[in-house]
């Protein structure tokens, strides 16, 4: 029985979450001005976390002018001195790094082992990468004259909730721009703790300020007249709603959306290799990874192996307490992600999609789905167009390297894809023609700050990362 084992839980205790959080608005924590709160729950157990103060539109007023004043002295900064503050950012999140952790797989449901491996490790190196730019940012340093935009408005999604931060603060604040940042409404809390970590860093008041709240909150800081960019991650429908308010005005937009990523198997891939791919491609974080390898397109004369060999994998994966070290598997992020996947897989089976779930027990309270995966899926199936954002895998089949790239670009989307074969040569032929952002060839899942990130298509426009990054925030 692969569930009967010693449980390790990570101590809940590690982290301090307070029964009521504010705004953090010109570097105080207050109330928002009509009074509004909502809850934060524990995916897994369903418990109350906190209280959150939820900002509406006066606040976000008052958010955006303390950034507009603090940018005047912020980005009169050498860039030197604003690097100081981003290392040092960087070093308290690498010192509170096991305290976030625990907090970051409490709120969002993801397993320990991720927050702690991969989620925080990656915040920490984002800042230190991007304090490492802004000296380097001063006229002769970039070969010309960078100007910082102003005030960035920043929306981000709750399934990397503070790597999301991450990626937008850290180059915004190199560049010299100053932030008005929103967390989704699931996955409040790590931005509220972050927002302490710039007040314990001495940063300036008013250059981070952190709105938690709903889409109206998101949508008040979008359409704000006195944001000069705007920068977004989330589903693909909010990301055109807000390219639609910010066209007709100056503002600079990157948007960061959804994926149907193609992995891609080849008849002559190391199987065991591919299968481990495969694995952190589609149930790393629950598949909810807007670059998740949620369509596996395998060559047809080894899918029989390949599906062997995946599904004995799978009845490993251990699915419970997210606190827990051994734990592969955590919730799914809120009752409504868990009725959409649901939603989606039903309508699998309804059209005629072969269904198989790992056999798991799924615990009786929060919100759990099993790893899954559809067979006999065809291009049409509605599972394998459709971002499902959930631990399931269609599978398609292809015979030829020019019948793979043609079904992996059969997408409304170009976010990522990932190539199994041992001919580099085929890499590069594949890579070449594969209309997606991220390509990986014999892995799946590894990001650096160094590298850019972004979408063809309908998963949005900009890139996040790496120099490119900083274009975002800058007018040259
Ligand atoms: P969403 O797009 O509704 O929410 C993302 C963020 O945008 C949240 O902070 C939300 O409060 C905010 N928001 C919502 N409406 C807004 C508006 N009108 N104006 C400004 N901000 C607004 O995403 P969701 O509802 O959490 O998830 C829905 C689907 O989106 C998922 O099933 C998945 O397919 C996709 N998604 C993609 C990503 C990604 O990383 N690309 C992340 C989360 C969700």
């Amino acid at each position: 029985n692969p569930f009967a084992y010693a449980p390790a839980p990570e101590s809940r205790s590690v982290v301090d979450i307070a029964p009521s959080y504010g705004l953090f608005i010109d570097g105080e924590f207050t109330e928002a001005a009509d009074g509004k709160v909502f809850k934060t729950v524990s995916p897994a157990t369903e418990e109350v976390l906190s209280e959150v103060a939820q900002a509406g539109a006066a606040d976000v007023d008052r958010a955006v002018k303390a950034a507009r004043k603090a940018f005047e002295k912020w980005s009169a900064l050498p860039g030197a001195e604003r690097a100081k503050y981003l290392f040092r950012i960087a070093r308290i999140i690498q010192e509170r790094s096991r305290e976030l952790a625990v907090l970051e797989t409490l709120d969002n449901g993801k397993p320990i082992k991720e927050t702690r491996d991969a989620d925080l490790p990656l915040v920490a190196a984002h800042f230190f990468y991007y304090a490492g730019w802004a000296d380097k940012l001063d006229h002769a340093g970039y070969g010309a004259d960078p100007r910082p935009l102003g005030v960035a408005g920043q929306v981000i999604p709750w399934n990397f909730p503070l790597l999301m931060l991450a990626w937008k603060i850290a180059p915004a604040l190199a560049t010299g721009n100053t932030v008005v940042l929103k967390p989704a409404e699931t996955t409040p809390l790590s931005a509220l703790f972050f927002a302490d970590i710039c007040r314990q860093a001495g940063l300036p008041k008013g250059v981070v300020n952190i709105l938690p709240g709903y889409g109206d909150t998101g949508a008040a800081i979008v359409a704000h007249d006195d944001v000069n960019k705007v920068a977004f991650t989330g589903s693909t429908a909010v990301g055109k709603e807000i390219a639609r308010t910010v066209a007709g005005t100056e503002k600079k937009l990157t948007l960061e959306l959804g994926g149907k990523g193609a992995n891609i198997v080849f008849d002559d891939a190391p199987i065991d290799q591919a299968v481990e791919g495969i694995v952190s491609g589609i149930f790393f974080n629950q598949g909810q990874v807007c670059c998740a390898g949620s369509r596996l397109l395998v060559q047809e004369s080894v899918q029989d192996e390949l599906l062997d060999s995946l599904k004995r994998r799978l009845t490993t994966l251990r699915l419970g307490d997210p606190l827990d070290k051994n734990t592969d598997i955590g919730a799914i992020n809120s009752a409504e992600q868990l009725a959409r996947i649901t939603a989606l897989v039903e309508t699998g089976e309804a059209e005629g999609a072969e269904r198989w779930s790992a056999p798991c027990e799924l615990p009786s309270s929060g919100y759990w789905f099993a790893p899954t995966l559809f067979t006999n899926v065809t291009q049409a199936h509605t599972v394998a167009r459709d971002e499902i954002f959930g631990p399931v895998l269609s599978v398609l089949t292809f015979r030829t390297p020019e019948e793979a790239v043609a079904k992996a670009n059969n997408s409304q989307y170009g976010l990522s894809a990932g190539i199994w074969t041992e001919k580099g040569s085929r890499i590069l032929a594949v890579a070449e023609r594969l209309r997606a952002g991220v390509v990986w060839a014999n892995t799946f899942n590894k990001f650096d700050p160094t590298s850019p990130f972004g979408g063809y298509k309908e998963s949005g426009f900009g890139r996040e990362g790496g120099r490119h990054g900083l274009e975002a925030y800058l007018d040259v």
